[in-house]
């Protein structure tokens, strides 16, 4: 396969799959982490290597080694693999989901954004997800006629923490998430809620569901609920660890234990809660956004800066939501309909909010 992201917290749970089921890696994309991405040349034996960077190529151990979002490109393009996993962070992932999908590989896409930003220019329905909520959908599925779908939200690194202190939180403790250990990105939209807007229009390509909603589960043990026309409510329970989505993706088929189960006494008891806006006030525009998925790409881009802003703690975590919210107000009527509109529409958006 070839893994983009190879040394993210997707890309390293992949090797740790492919390592347990002795699956081939033909290429290996990272971005600066070179000291790893030496660790994981040494055992996998990957034949391409990509970096973000030129000036780093000599630091990789490697003979043949691309660079930059063109090196991606021709990374894909080179090898013979028919499977891409696809963790990059970011709006960078987007064209190398585009292309995957072009030249028929298959394509398992942790990169929610490429979904986010451009689900209308993807075949939505070859996607196969590594995101914990969409593979518990997908789960859960049957030949039954549904109402409605959930998606569960840990509620981030704030979920309890006292409104009026929201604002003086620093990214330090926005990183500090309770129940996942995630890339910076990812822990940032976890905490503002963000993640799971992206989620329920990941939902809404992925299932052609506009009736997804989302709600809190504290101990991130239920992952998604399937609302059946007759009354019923399934649950996918599985504990927090993308090593089974992670598997189902690269194979398929899964005979063996990935996962202990859930221990249900152990855990004594579950909490839910509504997502409320005061708290999360991204959260205000998540049924405009369903009604309207193509302005995906503003809250993506809008979504990019305020969250780096936020990291460089320019701004503070409340500012992130009031910056996403202004430019989703002011791109109101953006129609994009290819992949050259997405590019300017993003490079707009983020001037707007720089
Ligand atoms: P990380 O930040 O941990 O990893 C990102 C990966 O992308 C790293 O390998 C990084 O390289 C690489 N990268 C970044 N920029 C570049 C670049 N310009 N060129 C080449 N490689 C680059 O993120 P996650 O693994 O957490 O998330 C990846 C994606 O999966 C995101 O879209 C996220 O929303 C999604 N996702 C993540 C989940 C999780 O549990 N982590 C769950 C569900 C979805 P390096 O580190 O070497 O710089």
């Amino acid at each position: 396969m070839v893994i983009l992201g190879s040394t993210g917290s997707i890309g390293v749970n992949t090797l740790k799959v492919a390592k347990r089921f002795d699956l081939g890696v033909e290429t290996l994309v990272a971005g600066k982490n070179i000291k790893l991405l030496n660790e994981q040349i040494k055992e996998f034996h990957p034949k391409i290597v990509c970096i973000a960077d030129k000036k780093q190529i000599s630091e990789v151990k490697h003979k043949k080694v691309l660079y930059g979002s063109d090196g991606i490109l021709e990374a894909i393009e080179q090898s013979k693999s028919d499977l891409v996993v696809n963790a990059l962070v970011g709006f960078a992932g987007l064209s190398p989901s585009v292309l995957t999908q072009k030249l028929g590989k298959r394509l398992a896409l942790a990169n929610k954004e490429s979904l986010v930003v451009a689900g209308n220019l993807l075949q939505t329905s070859k996607i196969i997800p590594i995101d914990s909520e969409h593979f518990g959908l997908w789960y859960l599925l049957q030949n039954k006629p549904i109402s409605s779908m959930t998606i569960t939200a840990s509620g981030g690194a704030f979920r309890d923490t006292p409104l009026e202190k929201l604002s003086k939180m620093s990214s330090a403790e926005a990183l500090n998430h309770p129940n996942w250990k995630m890339g910076r990105k990812i822990t940032i939209d976890s905490a503002t809620m963000t993640n799971k807007v992206f989620e329920l229009l990941e939902a809404r390509w992925l299932y052609d569901c506009e009736k997804v909603d989302a709600l809190i589960e504290t101990k991130s043990i239920i992952h998604a609920m399937i609302n059946f026309k007759d009354g019923s409510t399934t649950a996918h329970i599985a504990n927090a660890d993308m090593k089974l989505p992670i598997s189902f993706a690269l194979m398929g088929k899964v005979q063996e234990e990935i996962l202990p189960h859930v221990d249900l006494v152990e855990v004594g008891n579950l909490q839910f809660k509504e997502i409320r806006q005061e708290r999360y006030p991204i959260w205000e525009i998540r049924e405009d956004i369903l009604k309207n998925p193509q302005r995906g790409v503003v809250l993506n881009a809008a979504n990019e800066i305020s969250v780096e802003r936020f990291l460089n703690n320019e701004i503070n975590i409340l500012e992130v939501a009031k910056i996403n919210k202004k430019a989703y107000k002011k791109f109101s009527d953006i129609l994009p309909k290819n992949l050259d509109d997405i590019f300017e529409i993003d490079k707009e958006v983020r001037k707007f909010c720089s």
